[in-house]
């Protein structure tokens, strides 16, 4: 143990600021290890507070001085900042401080980034900038200069002057501290431009490092787009003149909102054919809409509280779905977003690290940023939107832009929107943000004279610190298909609002097939006992593209259980039923290639656990290459008449279309490599002109054990290109067998270009590595030991990232005695770590209880 364990803050104990602020100016010298911070700001009491107390918070600062009012003052110093006696009226404080941005590794505050500075201030990070009030509701207006030799100098806002050696920028909108960004160095723009609704020119620019020009033309594109998206479906106009995106290196989350200047992962802006995969064009369109969209949600209403997160992220999140379904195709979308989901957030919600969409407590706010704020977050709002129904929904949200915009709002705010908006009620919806846990919901059926009745009850298992769970208003979207396939029901939403409930649907001919959750209409787990015949049935006819996707993932699912616990052969019925669905040309080639996805290992191996069974590892990895394998030969004729018909002959383009159909064709390709032992592949990888045949070749080479040429190949032509080589690493990593994953990803840890201090790089080498079930968990334990070393390792330089990181040991309780044991002793290693860091303290010693 600890002997200081990190103290928990409560949701419960909030209280307003004692001061608010007026304005910021503040000057930036800039000097890579002694940059100085020259703040002025004009605080006033405020008027709803408690206590008049006036603290600042400030981490890593070297104060130089401070004065009120132009008379010097010395502060107490305390463990998070400092305090100062202050005037009983509006004063203007000043200081100035030293900060070290060349030896912030833990990339939060002003670090450096390949020579070049830039800021990550949320959630806590400006405290590491200067001392100030770093919480999310006091806003303040900023005027920044900045002083230094770089060519580029930028801030929040507008440009107000420039000259030789500075800068200055204005941003007239009050913001929070964690919204504060600056960026400094040797950049180049690509430039763009956005005429508004209103008719406004709004300057646009993506900079980057001189010799990725080349990749900025599809991020701008897909800011326009989100532009004018937010303006056409939300109202949502832009309100500067001037909107900056910079593309950093060493990022530690995907992108951050700052007010007019975002700032992104290079990995989640850069894109051109030859280097990004199609996959990774339509993440960054995700994410370039994300962060553009926050600046209504999120920085025009921003958050209270850190435990209102999910407020502007889960809601962030769902709209920018609604944009990428606008984009592309809607339901390739869903079923994505319900892939992760399962993949992450049930997961979480299933593991020791379960907790609320709103959360009631935490310790370090960093370990928050969830697939549970931000999935499931985005799910509930959903459900919300299916509740109150299209319409009710916009115009709740015109009500939140017009009561709450320039404040900083809280989930009753939102809530009580919705309930003056639509008249409901939304005292059992709130059990969504305060409840943790994944609901289960059981259904059977019966049929007498012409009424069909859907009998279904729910239960939530309890979770860390909830143990009781109240029943939850789930809408349930079911439709009914009769014996010729036909919809005999069209979609209806059933409201279930009890712990048991039956729903009616009379006027029946026969007994109809029950499409069950259509859309996923909730974030929930259906419990229902049906024949392998029904899935197939469904998969055959269902209207409904998640339902049909998800039967054909059931039939999967049940058919890998039994080859799991029974040692069955693969089931027939779905090799038949896939090879149908396959061959119909009528369907979308993304559906049917994300139909010909296997539910993954950690999915199958939360599957046997909660039907009571041990999963083992390896059992599962070997039951999914037999039905590979079985497919793959069922499908022969199938997959090389699809490899053919669908090779793209026209230029690239990453739209939703060529993706779809070079999907598919890749998907094809995978079952022909287990045939022809990598022969087309090989041609395949020889011929490729953009990075989706590459990748795609290269990992059906590493696949049927031919890897290694085209590896070396690999490196040798991509080796100035540092996100391409993330690539490389982690494809390695995830094309091992499971013996041998730990010892390539060791291996790799010890090539020259991997590196501590890359968070991307990192995350490509051992993220990989618990990315690969079977060989994370091989019973050696070498998994373990190699990962528990490496976040050992970079716990001192970068806590944010070893602390999520750790999360990859969440699963292990499911497991047997040998692997607890083997995990167990890592994590009680890392928790044994003098001055292991908060943020990783907090993770470990949740997932160890
Ligand atoms: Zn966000």
């Amino acid at each position: 143990m600890k002997d200081a364990a990190p103290q928990p803050i409560y949701l419960a104990d909030y209280t307003p600021p004692a001061y608010l602020i007026s304005d910021v100016h503040l000057t930036f010298r800039l000097s890579p290890s002694a940059t100085r911070v020259l703040s002025r700001i004009s605080f006033r009491p405020n008027p709803d507070a408690k206590s008049g107390e006036f603290v600042l918070h400030g981490e890593n600062l070297t104060l130089i001085s401070a004065a009120i009012d132009g008379a010097p003052v010395s502060p107490q110093m305390t463990d998070t900042g400092l305090t100062c006696d202050v005037p009983d009226a509006p004063f203007v404080w000043e200081a100035e401080v030293e900060i070290d941005p060349a030896a912030n590794t833990a990339l939060e505050g002003l670090y450096m980034s390949n020579g070049m500075y830039c800021t990550q201030c949320e959630a806590e990070g400006f405290r590491k900038i200067t001392y100030y009030p770093d919480r999310p509701d006091v806003m303040a207006v900023f005027t920044v200069r900045i002083e230094g030799d770089d060519p580029v100098m930028l801030s929040n806002g507008n440009l107000v002057a420039k000259g030789d050696g500075f800068a200055e920028w204005h941003d007239p909108w009050p913001k929070p501290a964690y919204l504060f960004a600056l960026v400094a160095g040797q950049l180049v723009n690509h430039p763009g431009s956005f005429t508004t609704c209103s008719g406004r020119e709004v300057e646009l620019n993506i900079w980057v490092r001189p010799g990725d020009e080349g990749k900025c033309a599809f991020g701008m594109q897909a800011l326009k787009d989100s532009m004018r998206w937010d303006e056409e479906v939300y109202g949502r106009e832009y309100d500067l003149d001037l909107f900056n995106i910079v593309a950093v290196d060493d990022f530690n989350m995907g992108a951050m909102e700052n007010k007019g200047l975002n700032i992104f992962n290079s990995s989640c802006v850069l894109a051109s054919p030859e280097t990004s995969t199609d996959a990774n064009f339509e993440r960054i369109e995700a994410i370039i809409a994300h962060e553009y969209f926050h600046n209504w949600t999120g920085n025009r209403i921003t958050c209270r509280d850190w435990f209102q997160l999910c407020l502007k992220e889960g809601l962030t999140v769902y709209r920018d779905a609604q944009f990428t379904a606008d984009m592309r195709s809607a339901p390739v979308k869903r079923i994505e977003d319900v892939i992760a989901l399962r993949a992450r957030q049930f997961r979480e919600d299933n593991g020791p690290l379960a907790h609320a969409v709103r959360p009631s407590s935490f310790v370090e706010i960093n370990n928050f940023y969830t697939a549970t704020i931000y999935e499931k977050g985005a799910e509930v709002i959903g459900m919300l939107k299916t509740l109150v129904g299209d319409a009710a929904y916009y115009s709740a949200l015109d009500l939140y832009f017009e009561r709450h915009d320039g404040d900083a709002a809280t989930i009753e705010d939102w809530l009580q929107v919705f309930e003056d908006a639509t008249g409901r009620d939304l005292t059992q919806f709130r059990r969504w943000y305060d409840d943790a846990g994944t609901p289960r919901v059981r259904v059977t059926d019966d049929f007498a004279d012409g009424t069909y009745t859907l009998h279904l009850s729910q239960n939530t298992p309890p979770t860390p610190g909830q143990d009781n769970k109240p029943p939850r208003v789930i809408p349930v979207a079911v439709g009914l298909l009769g014996s010729d396939g036909d919809e005999v029901r069209a979609t209806e939403v059933l409201e279930m609002t009890e712990a048991k409930q039956s729903f009616r649907f009379e006027g029946l001919n026969a007994r109809p097939v029950p499409s069950i959750l259509r859309d996923f209409s909730a974030p929930v787990i259906i419990q229902r006992d049906t024949s392998p015949e029904e899935r197939a049935f469904v998969l055959a006819h269902d209207t409904d593209p998640f339902n049909k996707w998800e039967a054909g993932r059931t039939l999967a699912r049940e058919g890998l259980l039994e080859m799991i616990c029974q040692n069955e052969d693969p089931d027939e019925r779905y090799l038949d039923a896939t090879l149908t669905m396959a061959r119909d040309d009528s369907l979308d080639p993304a559906f049917r290639a994300l139909a010909l996805g296997l539910p993954s290992q950690d999915d199958l191996a939360q599957a046997l656990h909660d039907g009571g069974t041990t999963p083992d590892p390896q059992v599962i990895w070997d039951a999914l290459e037999t039905l590979k394998q079985a497919r793959a030969q069922a499908m022969q004729d199938t997959a090389t008449r699809l490899y053919a018909q669908y090779q793209v002959t026209e230029p690239y383009r990453p739209d939703a279309a060529q993706s779809g159909a070079r999907a598919l064709a890749n998907a094809a390709l995978g079952m022909i490599t287990r045939l022809d032992g990598g022969a087309q592949a090989q041609r395949q990888y020889d011929s490729a002109d953009n990075m989706t045949q590459q990748l795609a070749a290269l990992g059906c080479l590493l696949q049927a054990g031919n890897g290694d040429p085209a590896v070396a190949a690999f490196y040798d032509q991509w080796q100035h290109d540092r996100l391409v080589i993330d690539k490389w690493f982690s494809l390695q990593i995830l094309h091992a067998r499971p013996q041998d994953t730990a010892a390539v990803a060791e291996r790799l840890t010890r090539h020259p270009d991997f590196t501590l201090k890359n968070p991307n790089r990192f995350r490509a080498t051992l993220g990989a590595l618990t990315m690969s079930p079977a060989g994370f968990h091989h019973v050696s334990g070498a998994g373990y030991a190699l990962l528990a070393d490496w976040l050992i390792q970079l716990d001192p330089l970068n806590p944010q990232t070893t602390a999520r990181m750790s999360t990859a040991f969440e699963t292990w309780r499911r497991y047997d005695d040998a692997r607890q044991t083997l995990i167990s002793a890592q994590l009680d290693r890392i928790l044994a770590q003098p001055k292991l860091s908060r943020d990783t303290t907090e993770m470990v010693s949740r997932i160890r209880e």
